[in-house]
């Protein structure tokens, strides 16, 4: 029986001692680790991330709407919430005609059944009783049917029962429960 040894041919920057036991070389270096810095550095790449894929789906889904009317480079990054149970979002403010209100755009993503990741545009808006709703743009055909339905100025609180007197496709947060302005 014949034992062939491995030696590779090329070692990639080893730091430790070619003695050193590989177990004792990397409690070493997990002992050097920063947990939170690592975090906390993989989670601005992914709020980075996220306001890249907000510009592009702005610029690709919705060319002649948001793709035209919100400035390039706008967005403010958010990295994950709670153990990434919230993925990382980019938003960015759509301001108001009178300038005492602003609505916000939102994006993010989530993956369908079959791990496709899709962009989720969400248009938050402050509600008349003072709360916050959330409705969800499937695409440019929705938004320019609900701006066009919604007899609220631009950027201003929208009435309660609005879901009432549009006729879109978009989904809302029919709890709109929360008084905290959200960005
Ligand atoms: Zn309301």
């Amino acid at each position: 029986m014949s034992v062939v040894q491995m030696h590779p041919a090329v070692r990639h920057d080893r730091t430790t001692d070619e003695t050193t036991a590989p177990i004792v070389a990397l409690c070493q270096r997990v002992a050097g680790a920063d947990l939170v810095s690592r975090q906390r550095e993989r989670g601005e790449a992914a709020a980075f991330q996220a306001v890249l894929a907000a510009e592009a789906a702005m610029i690709g889904s919705f060319p002649d709407t948001l793709g035209a009317a919100v400035p390039p480079m706008s967005w403010t990054g958010y990295p994950p919430v709670d153990d990434a149970a919230h993925a990382a979002c980019a938003v960015t403010p759509l301001g108001s005609a009178d300038g005492d209100h602003s609505w916000w755009l939102h994006a993010t993503q989530r993956h369908d059944q079959l791990g496709e990741a899709q962009h989720v545009l969400t248009l938050i808006a402050p509600c008349t009783c003072g709360t916050y709703l959330h409705v969800e743009i499937p695409d440019e055909d929705a938004l320019i049917m609900m701006l066009d339905e919604l007899d609220t100025a631009p950027g201003a609180p929208v009435a309660c029962d609005y879901r009432l007197r549009i006729r879109s496709a978009s989904y809302a947060d029919p709890a709109h429960d929360d008084f905290e302005p959200p960005f």
